[in-house]
């Protein structure tokens, strides 16, 4: 095992069998087969998390078609650099008949007039694009580019992925996992197939145990591992105590449960994320500036972290234990859900419908519109019915 490259690396699937999880592209009726099979690339965006495996795909499609890989991060190039790419591609093709793909990643770092010195290559095919972007590319992507290329959506890896991942880095460090360390290292890891690894590799490369603790996983990741008890029921038991002293106005048990998450390391974002979603769940029309408080909060959280955030935390939870409590707003709204889950969507009346052309308003769309009418304008239906009640 001389191998100096990051374990992400090493492990880089090498055929599209090696790819855990997007089976929507790289199973047997997935697209990515579907278009290798016809021989034909279009350009593509793949839009995805961090570390799901954009990248490898890219890099998996360029060998399977016998294509020059030329790979390149918005972040860092230039547009003098895409212009070569593009220059060396040109004459690649003339030369050998060699078709390159230039892999951007994290295109939606690049401007609109970076985006646009692409668009020409892409068009007359001298390149085949593949941009990746975490970020929807419907706002990120100059709609020219866009309309030039096929999107592909990419999932972010859930547990059992992850834990193949893992399987795989243990396999090839010839090395076992503590049990209670594995939930730990999938949360750090949040999805991402890279980061885990990289943790697992800095893990290993601490110890000489054949066994990785959680204390190593803790070191490699430079992250204490929450204090609650093995399987993690005591967090879901603690928020659970959290909220539902809050609600009845139990201000020392909502500050005794906050203590308990705080002293076990709970993400403080975690618990102001619940907090607003309290205000508006459990305060909502009773005191709407509940809602803000707990906004702030948050943002007091993120902007500050431990330990002084904690008093952010404190003073928003004696707030909304001690304000006054109303569900109507959230009983009003799950009962308008539940009608759209079991009736489908019903038609909207005419009188409100949009009328943008001649034919819709000929067919009455809007006809005797009034601004302020007093006559129900849910669909015929549900005429007149009462979600929200009214004090
Ligand atoms: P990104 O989506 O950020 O481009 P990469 O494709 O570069 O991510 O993945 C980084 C590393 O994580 C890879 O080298 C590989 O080891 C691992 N990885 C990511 N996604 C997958 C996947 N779907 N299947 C197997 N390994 C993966």
């Amino acid at each position: 095992m001389n191998d100096e490259r990051p374990l992400a690396d090493i492990l880089r699937p090498k055929t599209l069998d090696e790819v855990i999880a997007q089976e929507h592209l790289v199973g047997k009726n997935g697209i990515i087969r579907k278009l290798l099979a016809t021989g034909f690339l279009p350009s593509m965006i793949f839009w995805g998390p961090p570390g799901c495996g954009k990248t490898t795909l890219a890099q998996l499609l360029a060998t399977l078609t016998n294509s020059f890989f030329e790979s390149h991060s918005a972040v860092t190039a230039t547009l003098a650099d895409v212009r070569r790419v593009i220059k060396q591609a040109g004459e690649r093709k003339n030369l050998s008949g060699l078709r390159t793909i230039l892999f951007l990643d994290e295109i939606h770092r690049f401007n609109k007039a970076q985006q646009d010195a692409l668009l020409p290559a892409v068009e007359h095919g001298t390149v085949i694009f593949i941009g990746a972007t975490t970020e929807n590319p419907s706002f990120e992507v100059i709609s020219p580019l866009l309309s030039r290329c096929r999107v592909l959506v990419l999932k972010r890896l859930e547990e059992d992925e992850l834990k193949e991942i893992t399987v795989r880095g243990l396999t090839y460090l010839h090395k076992s996992l503590e049990k209670k360390a594995e939930s730990f290292l999938f949360e750090i890891a949040n999805g991402d197939a890279r980061a885990l690894l990289t943790v697992l590799g800095i893990a290993a490369s601490l110890t000489k145990q054949k066994k990785l603790s959680a204390a190593d996983i803790e070191e490699a990741a430079q992250r204490k591992m929450l204090q609650y008890d093995q399987l993690g029921e005591e967090h879901y038991n603690t928020i659970s105590a959290f909220i539902k002293s809050m609600r009845a106005s139990d201000v020392d048990g909502a500050l005794y449960y906050l203590a308990r998450m705080v002293a076990a390391g709970e993400d403080p974002l975690f618990i102001a994320r619940r907090m607003v979603v309290f205000a508006s769940e459990d305060i909502g029309m009773a005191q709407p500036t509940a809602l803000v408080v707990a906004n702030t909060v948050f943002d007091a959280c993120n902007k500050i972290g431990y330990p002084e955030c904690q008093e952010n935390l404190a003073h928003g939870v004696v707030y909304l234990a001690l304000a006054k409590k109303d569900r109507s707003a959230y009983d009003a709204y799950m009962a308008a859900l539940g009608d759209v889950k079991q009736l489908g969507n019903l038609p909207i009346p005419l009188v409100i419908r949009n009328a943008p052309t001649k034919l819709m308003k000929g067919l009455g769309y809007g006809k005797g519109y009034d601004k302020y009418t007093t006559e129900s304008l849910l669909p015929e239906k549900l005429k007149n019915k009462q979600y929200y009640k009214r004090g």
